[in-house]
């Protein structure tokens, strides 16, 4: 594994009450890699996922981002104030899109810019309309979300994650509420970002995606990392019966 890691999950533990949903969950992702978590339902994906982008905390273990702690059970004022220094640096893409519906897509690009980074206005809204034209959506720029098909509104999610530079981008199920047409044009966007060096961590249910695209993919089953491996090596030979099984729904 080269290069430098961006973001790293050491030895994470989460519970909810008593119920162990992540149990010693170690998982680095390095500048450019593209890491693509898969497994079945439950097994505690996106709650990793949650972990990385601060919105969970660790019952043990902690979240490490360039050297600096960010996450731990219970974090200390300087934790709080490093985590508060990188929360920009990590985007997130939800599964739902979540964008603001009493917002057009412009407005929705330009919200953290201008009150989070404190950009000039200007600027916010050319940084907003060159990504725009990279999602192909220039002409929805003054449109409201409920007016978009789902897959528009997931592109201008990811615009609108991207408005913000982040160093890592967090994709937690992005195309799994879109109908398979829709979900092609989000993936493409997807593709191009990995091309570009984007350092991303997908949960995802797109078996060709994390093949093709992923640099690595994590299996994991109830809570655990059960294989790491290159991109296309974990499809052609995965190592445990629990992969196997798990892959032989999508054949
Ligand atoms: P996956 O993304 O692999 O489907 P999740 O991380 O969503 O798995 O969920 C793993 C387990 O954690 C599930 O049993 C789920 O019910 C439980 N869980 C997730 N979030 C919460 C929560 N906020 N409170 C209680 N249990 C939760």
């Amino acid at each position: 594994m080269a290069g430098t890691p961006i973001i790293v999950a050491e030895d994470v533990t989460k519970r909810f009450g008593t119920h162990q949903v992540l149990t010693r969950v170690s998982l680095p992702v390095m500048e450019r890699d593209v890491v693509c978590i898969v497994g079945p339902s439950g097994s505690g994906k996106t709650t990793l996922l949650r972990c990385f982008a601060l919105l969970e905390k660790p019952s043990e273990g902690r979240i490490v981002m360039q050297d600096t702690t960010i996450s731990t059970p219970e974090p200390d004022r300087q934790t709080r104030a490093a985590a508060r220094a990188v929360r920009s640096d990590i985007g997130m893409v939800f599964q739902h899109f979540n964008l603001w519906p009493h917002m057009s897509v412009l407005e929705n690009l330009i919200e953290a810019p201008l009150r989070v980074k404190r950009m000039p206005r200007d600027e916010a809204v050319a940084v907003a309309e060159k990504l725009l034209a990279k999602v192909d959506l220039s002409d929805k720029r003054d449109a409201y979300p409920a007016r978009l098909s789902g897959g528009q509104q997931q592109r201008v999610a990811i615009a609108r994650a991207l408005a913000m530079s982040p160093k890592v981008l967090l994709f937690d199920e992005a195309t799994s509420a879109l109908d398979p047409e829709l979900r092609r044009e989000v993936l493409m966007v997807m593709r191009q970002l990995a091309r570009e060096g984007m350092t991303m961590l997908v949960v995802t249910h797109e078996m060709g995606f994390a093949r093709h695209v992923g640099t690595r993919t994590v299996f994991m089953d109830r809570g655990e990392i059960v294989e790491a491996a290159p991109g296309a090596a974990f499809f052609d030979a995965p190592k445990t019966e629990r992969a196997k099984r798990f892959l032989q729904q999508f054949e």
